[in-house]
């Protein structure tokens, strides 16, 4: 079933959100862009005639905490969809049930932070250090058991259910994953944001326009193991750059100085060169980076070959032959994926590099190409720079983004899929 096809008149949706927004000390939200992503389909629910119960979580609470309750951003959520919410305290009890049954087409209940259960993630809470294996398995085993009840408990309030929280749809929590199997094919469905990511994931995974490019950046090879190899058997150019540079560098023989470098991974930095050759893909290393005397803004810098640095000194952005070879490489694409800064993009006079990828991104785009830019800081680049409107689709999910295209099946979508 998708969200366009079905119609809400008289029926009541279970919908989880991704309102984990930042707040600040006196609980105001500093950035709301995620709940302006789901209002479309809370949007659409009412304008159907139906009613929302909006479940969320919001931090990484270990229980009942006031800084982490939903209440703090209630009056933001009413101004935004024009509609008064009303508030459960207790995502569980009685308050909530009778709420959500008394609620009437065109009205909203926001239930409290759904993790101040432990049975919303399904881990055991408060296990001592110490704690024996035999204790643990125990402690697990009883959670798991709890967290049928309170996700049969989340399904009886609504008629059907709608997943719009692509942030955490890599994992298989009661409200994300396993709450769908309450309800049959026809009564459970992606929202609007979630349709989007899963679309513009499937465009980069399954459904490729050839040259596919794929730009990874970021501070370590290590971190991006299973992404890179995933990539391999698709991509047509693999880009490497950001801090795995210098691995790669180093285990072709070269020299880095003092730059990032994880040297219990350079055999595999050769292995992953061999794997590209191997299957024909164009792996597009930097030739030269822009180098400083210390990890500092203020540095003294100056560009260099990058396997020519020298020591005391460290590649904290790639440099202008290569910021060229790369756009080269970009502007010839037509599906694109970027991962990840080519340097330390946080201090100012680093942020050279990533600039010009985002921009060669836009130029691409605005030829026909299609880009996708998220998992982490590439998001803050694109944002940065003024160039996300440039680009096909910024994605809203870091992790969930990361694992999607490490090939990894997300539950939270599984689960409406099946
Ligand atoms: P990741 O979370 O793996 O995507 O890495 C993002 C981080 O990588 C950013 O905070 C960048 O500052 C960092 N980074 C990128 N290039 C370098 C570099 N050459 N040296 C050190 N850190 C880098």
């Amino acid at each position: 079933m998708t969200i366009d096809q079905f119609n809400f008149a008289g029926k009541k949706a279970f919908v989880r959100v991704d309102f984990n927004v930042p707040l600040d000390e006196k609980f105001n939200i500093t950035d709301d862009t995620r709940i302006r992503a789901a209002l479309p389909t809370l949007k659409k629910i009412l304008s159907d005639g139906g009613s929302a119960i909006i479940g969320s979580h919001l931090g990484r609470p270990k229980g009942v905490t006031d800084k982490f309750s939903l209440k703090h951003i209630l009056n933001h959520v009413s101004q935004l969809l024009g509609v008064e919410v009303q508030f459960a305290n207790d995502c569980m009890g009685e308050e909530a049930a009778i709420k959500a049954a008394a609620l009437q087409p065109g009205e909203v209940l926001l239930l409290e932070n759904l993790r101040f259960y432990a049975e919303e993630e399904g881990k055991p809470r408060g296990l001592a250090d110490d704690a024996t294996d035999e204790v643990k398995a125990a402690a697990k085993k009883a959670v798991k058991e709890s967290q049928k009840e309170f996700t049969k408990k989340l399904a009886s309030y609504a008629d059907c259910y709608v997943n719009d929280a692509f942030g955490t749809a890599h994992r298989a929590h009661a409200s994300t994953a396993l709450i769908a199997k309450y309800f049959d094919k026809d009564h459970k469905m992606f929202g609007y944001l979630m349709e989007k990511e899963v679309k513009a994931v499937d465009k980069v995974m399954n459904d490729i326009r050839r040259p596919f490019t794929a730009i990874m950046g970021g501070s370590k090879v290590s971190s991006k193991i299973e992404i890179i190899e995933n990539l391999l058997s698709k991509v047509d150019n693999l880009i490497i750059a950001g801090g795995m540079t210098y691995t790669f560098t180093k285990a072709m023989g070269g020299s880095v100085g003092n730059s990032i470098c994880e040297m219990d991974k350079l055999d595999l930095a050769l292995d992953l060169i061999k794997k590209a050759k191997e299957k024909g893909v164009n792996l597009v290393l930097a030739t030269d980076a822009k180098i400083a005397d210390a990890f500092s803004n203020d540095a003294h810098t100056k560009f260099c070959p990058v396997d020519q640095i020298p020591d005391g000194w460290e590649g904290l952005d790639i440099g202008p032959e290569t910021e060229a070879l790369f756009a080269e490489v970009i502007k010839h694409s037509k599906t694109i994926l970027w991962n990840g800064p080519t340097g330390v993009f946080e201090f100012e006079n680093f942020t050279h590099g990533s600039r010009a990828v985002g921009e060669a991104i836009v130029e691409a785009t605005r030829n026909g190409a299609f880009s996708l830019v998220g998992g982490g800081d590439s998001v803050a680049c694109v944002n940065k720079f003024g160039l996300a409107n440039g680009v096909s689709y910024v994605s809203t999910g870091g992790g969930a983004l990361l694992e999607a295209i490490e090939g990894k099946v997300l539950p939270g979508i599984a689960a409406i899929s099946e």
